[in-house]
């Protein structure tokens, strides 16, 4: 039949429902007289649902890659916060390191501490001049009430004394030795150490007693660093749970540099 190859080559359209309502009805009342081509339209119909679940599947793959897609972007945003975050603690605490360095090169300082716990309070006050050292210690606590220690090296003097409650008591000198209080920085040497300190201690920025700082929160502790010395402020040791340690142990550290004379070094009364 003449109709069959015109028909044939319009029934992809057909089946797609492209064709116009003139050659449905043409295709139509050829179907009926002609098994052959009807035969092919059964068998166009029947691969139908095949492609339309192919092309599911193809929307359905191309949606996943994009959420693929859209999860890799996150992952790598938050890789690239993270190294960025990791980056700038480790700078810093380079930056802090090499700024303490310098201070811990200097031999005439003055330093104050003030340590808290619980009911006690300690007052440290030490003299450095070179070799030579003075340092004051007083504990104050509402129940083993007031002691004092001191600490004197000048030359080849040592003296090392002991008061409790108002009564002095001279100890071995030779035990005093290293008891001189030295500036405290918080210094990582290598920069390998600052980088593993870095995935574990937070730091940001903050004022401790009018001084702009770095606050560095590790396990238990926080440690207020001057930005401009690279020198302890303030540290403070967590309290744990267990009953040894029931209050935080607060440390406040003051510092005067290349101001110390021979007149400071107060020799103690014996
Ligand atoms: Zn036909």
């Amino acid at each position: 039949m003449k109709d069959c190859k015109i028909v044939q080559d319009l029934l992809p359209n057909y089946v797609e429902n492209l064709t116009t309502k003139e050659t449905n009805q043409f295709i139509e009342n050829h179907l009926e007289n002609c098994k052959d081509c009807k035969a092919m339209l059964e068998n166009m119909k029947g691969k139908l649902p095949t492609q339309e679940r192919e092309k599911k599947e193809v929307n359905y793959m191309k949606k996943f890659h994009k959420k693929l897609n859209i999860l890799k972007g996150i992952i790598i945003i938050i890789l690239i916060v993270f190294i960025a975050v990791i980056a700038r603690r480790t700078v810093i605490m380079v930056s802090l390191a090499n700024k303490a360095e310098e201070i811990r090169r200097s031999d005439n300082y003055y330093a104050k501490l003030h340590s808290y716990q619980g009911d006690t309070l300690t007052v440290t006050e030490s003299y450095h001049n070179g070799e030579d050292y003075l340092t004051t210690m007083n504990w104050f606590s509402t129940q083993d009430g007031n002691r004092k220690l001191i600490f004197y090296q000048n030359g080849e003097e040592k003296i090392f004394l002991s008061e409790i409650n108002g009564e002095k008591h001279e100890l071995n000198p030779e035990q005093i030795q290293g008891m001189e209080v030295k500036p405290i920085t918080y210094v990582l040497e290598d920069f390998w150490s600052n980088l593993q300190c870095a995935f574990v201690v937070g730091i940001k920025s903050t004022y401790c007693n009018g001084r702009e700082c770095y606050l560095l929160v590790g396990d238990g502790y926080e440690r207020y660093i001057d930005k401009e010395t690279g020198l302890v402020i303030r540290s403070i040791e967590k309290s744990t749970d267990d009953a040894k340690r029931e209050t935080d142990f607060i440390v406040d550290y003051e510092y005067q540099f290349n101001q110390v004379t021979e007149e400071d070094m107060v020799r103690p009364n014996i």
